[in-house]
């Protein structure tokens, strides 16, 4: 497989121009970089760059997974915070979001081809490859498929962009079949439960074509959800992440069980949770944590919806993917 990667000098000569053009409206001189897990190793290259360009650098040492975690409180004390690695997914002040680019080599596409019933297809991708949607529409296109690409939501400023909480863009597409473009399988999965189309996943990483079956994660979550139906108390988990925070949403949750309260928190982890000893945990923060996290945790830790069903709101026959919209 080959993939190439944006190098961090590419980056530095991007970030550089974004801070001169920044410098048109007002002076930078503390500038704060943040950069998701993947990426962090980057770090010390692009700070040495920066710096002898005269900038005063420092970098977040926090976790971070996307642009809705975004460090404010670093961004308070410096002029301007660079997140690196992902495209916005809400309107900051002071902010500039470098997102990153990964090539591969199209012609893989071939083995994708084969596993496709339709003529019409909708396309998706993430971040890292949404720069190639042109061209990869036209080798569909030389093959006999036609792609629809659409605009997704707020959270995706990208056509065809979608992200692991928001699956507006492959919706849009109105098609019963969708190409996903990128790694794993948890985006399509994702994809397939918000759509009900047929969903044909080729992962530039590894090469492989693979049609996601949601039938094993529906199982666990059944499951899930009845042992949550034997519990004494549920923590809500609201998330104090800029892009994560669903107060309204756990305020309605909160009232359909007298069992329920809300907890405020920053990082979730199995330790930050260990000492509160809820039987159920009720996951607000990033969708993924329930689906993608529950073997880390000892307690289940549900979806909304999946809450929804154990306090009676919804039916199992309703269930839902958790997005965030
Ligand atoms: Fe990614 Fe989760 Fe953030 Fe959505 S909420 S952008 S899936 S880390």
């Amino acid at each position: 497989t080959e993939s190439v990667q944006a190098q961090p000098e590419d980056l530095t000569v991007r970030i550089l121009s974004l801070l001169k053009e920044k410098e048109k409206e007002r002076p930078v001189r503390k500038v704060a970089l943040q950069f998701p897990e993947g990426l962090k190793r980057k770090a010390h290259g692009i700070s040495e760059a920066l710096r002898r360009a005269g900038y005063e650098i420092v970098i977040s040492g926090e976790p971070c997974w996307g642009a809705c975690d975004l460090d404010l409180d670093l961004l308070k004390n410096s002029d301007i915070l660079i997140h690196i690695g992902h495209a916005p997914v809400d309107e900051r002040e002071n902010v500039i979001f470098e997102y990153f680019s990964q090539d591969f080599d199209i012609s893989q596409l071939e083995d994708a081809i084969t596993s496709i019933e339709s003529r019409r297809v909708g396309l998706i991708t993430t971040i890292q490859h949404v720069h190639l949607l042109d061209d990869i529409i036209q080798f569909f296109s030389d093959r006999g498929i036609e792609c629809v690409i659409a605009a997704g939501s707020e959270r995706t400023p990208f056509k065809g962009q979608v992200l692991g909480c928001t699956f507006e863009a492959a919706k849009n597409t109105g098609c019963s079949e969708i190409v996903y473009i990128g790694t794993g399988l948890f985006h399509p999965l994702g994809v397939h439960l918000a759509t009900g189309a047929r969903v044909v996943a080729f992962d530039p990483y590894t090469g492989r074509t693979e049609i996601p079956d949601e039938r094993r994660m529906l199982i666990k979550r059944h499951a899930l959800i009845e042992k949550a139906k034997e519990a004494r108390s549920f923590g809500i988990l609201l998330s104090k992440k800029s892009g994560q925070r669903r107060e309204e949403l756990a305020r309605k949750l909160e009232v359909l069980s007298d069992k329920a309260d809300i907890i405020e928190i920053g990082e979730i982890t199995p330790d930050a949770l260990l000492n509160f000893g809820y039987d159920v945990y009720v996951n607000t923060a990033c969708p993924r944590l329930a689906y993608d996290d529950q073997a880390r945790f000892p307690v289940p830790v549900l979806s909304p919806q999946e809450f929804e069903i154990v306090c009676g709101a919804r039916e199992w026959e309703e269930f839902e993917i958790d997005e965030i919209t």
